[in-house]
């Protein structure tokens, strides 16, 4: 790996209680060429014991500190993750792939949630409601909720952490967090920064190895108030359902199927530029990608024509290498699956415009592909490719592109072009998606609730709306005697 400025920052253990333990023998590679960059602990059951009862003593003396000094001490944390952005994103480009300056962008974007709820601790308040009786008053307090799981996936190995973990520590919670064993190093350095920065011992926990061994203590542990999960909709599911037994809060941002609609009257050019942004961001690979682009009849061979130039012109390689803005896929199951969908979709009639294949530099690079002739009845539309492949759909009516846009039991994403100003509401209306882009193909920020409908979760992340997650109403009803 390149050298860090700062290289106590590459921690390879498990931060339980204020303590870095565990034997380091899980490898931890780099997609980009398989090097082995570090060994991370493969820690189980007994240890996410641990870590719960760390956290659950941490909770009363944290929960009870004012929010302006919960907030201070997130401050810090927002000020050290920026002073050491640059070896955060070489920490976060190798062990994960995407190129450095997207790295970078993300470590800024991580940041965001962190400094944001640094302030916004101090604005969680109560009510005071009209009461029912003259002699009564009612009290109505929002309390953190208690300990908080966190598992998180690879595909943003630092912000998919801060959003959780910023808001959480925020509130007056105390938090474990399971970080996906593809990308453990970056989520081990932001605690280390979190240590620096002055968080009690068991505020925050950091444990990584066996997902379903640990995952069933998260989900089990009578202390653990809320798990806050980002990954797939299979895991999502699961992890629900362990959670039944104990009656704990759920709050989940699963996996999308996200539309891109071009309709006649779009700026193409403006349509082309965010499509490459939504699609081929992180190589395809986060949950608001675009996943079917759904151009109109009379625009659609100019726009197809647009984007195959733009497409061809993305550059691939290691993410540290120079121009470069396509990294490798995670691993070779995700090669497997965009190969998959490619080949679905052939089999069934789609044409390949553009790559289609792994490239030349190997590991598990794959080039960036567009397909056009595509229709419903094959796995593009159907399934989250998470990959640099986009499919492109022809369609006539709005009624026909909405309605195929919402054929999907997912709906986190969906964004459209039009510059017309009626359609630009009705068809918003009419998308049942907890998101939507409208001439923009990115919207996240710390400032908006991200968060999904139907099968794609039932949380919100972000903005004032994201720290209310991690506490409970406490109503008090007061007699005046
Ligand atoms: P992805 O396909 O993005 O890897 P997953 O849903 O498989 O998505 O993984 C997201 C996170 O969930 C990772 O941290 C992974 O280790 C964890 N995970 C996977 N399966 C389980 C499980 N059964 N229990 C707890 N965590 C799990």
């Amino acid at each position: 790996m390149r050298t860090l400025t700062d290289p106590t920052l590459l921690r390879t253990q498990s931060l339980i209680n204020g303590q870095f333990i565990g034997e380091a023998t899980t490898a931890v590679l780099n997609p980009a060429n398989g090097e082995l960059i570090a060994k991370v602990p493969h820690h189980g059951a007994a240890e996410a014991t641990e870590a719960v009862a760390a956290a659950q003593a941490a909770f009363h003396p944290w929960a009870a500190r004012t929010a302006k000094d919960r907030g201070a001490t997130l401050r810090k944390w927002f000020e050290l993750i920026i002073a050491n952005r640059d070896d955060l994103a070489t920490i976060l480009t190798s062990e994960q792939g995407k190129p450095f300056a997207e790295a970078l962008g993300e470590i800024d974007y991580a940041a965001s949630y962190v400094e944001f709820y640094a302030e916004e601790a101090k604005r969680i308040a109560g009510e005071l409601l009209p009461a029912h009786r003259a002699d009564a008053r009612i009290m109505v307090l929002r309390q953190p909720i208690g300990v908080v799981a966190a598992i998180t996936p690879w595909n943003f190995p630092a912000a998919m952490i801060t959003r959780k973990v910023g808001p959480a520590l925020a509130a007056g919670c105390t938090v474990v967090l399971k970080p996906a064993p593809e990308t453990p190093l970056t989520a081990f350095a932001l605690a280390e920064l979190a240590q620096r920065a002055g968080f009690p011992a068991g505020t925050l926990n950091v444990i990584t190895g066996d997902a379903i061994a640990i995952g069933g203590v998260l989900t089990s542990h009578p202390k653990v108030r809320l798990v806050s999960f980002t990954g797939s909709t299979n895991v999502g599911r699961i992890l629900m359902g362990q959670a039944a037994g104990t009656v704990k809060k759920v709050a989940l941002e699963l996996g999308g199927n996200a539309p891109f609609i071009v309709f006649e009257d779009a700026d193409l050019d403006a349509a082309v530029d965010g499509a490459i942004l939504s699609k081929f961001r992180n190589m395809g690979q986060t949950c608001v990608c675009t996943n079917r682009i759904y151009v109109q009849d009379k625009v659609h061979d100019a726009f197809v024509a647009k984007l195959i130039e733009r497409v061809r012109a993305l550059q691939v390689g290691d993410g540290f290498a120079d121009g470069v803005v396509q990294g490798p896929l995670i691993t070779e199951e995700a090669v497997a699956k965009v190969q998959s969908h490619v080949a679905d979709a052939l089999a069934k009639g789609a044409r390949v415009e553009l790559g289609g294949k792994r490239h030349g530099l190997g590991q598990t690079f794959f080039e960036p592909t567009v397909l056009t002739g595509v229709n419903a009845t094959m796995l593009v539309a159907n399934e989250e490719t998470f990959g640099p492949l986009a499919p492109v759909f022809r369609f006539t009516e709005e009624d026909e592109v909405i309605a195929a846009a919402n054929d999907t039991e997912t709906g986190l994403a969906a964004y459209f072009y039009t510059q017309n100003v009626s359609r630009m509401f009705s068809v918003m209306e009419r998308l049942e998606y907890g998101m939507v882009g409208v001439n923009t193909g990115v919207i996240s920020t710390e400032l908006a609730p991200f968060g999904g409908v139907k099968q794609s979760g039932n949380s919100r992340e972000g903005s004032h709306h994201g720290i209310l997650e991690f506490t409970e109403l406490k109503y008090t009803c007061v007699g005046l005697i």
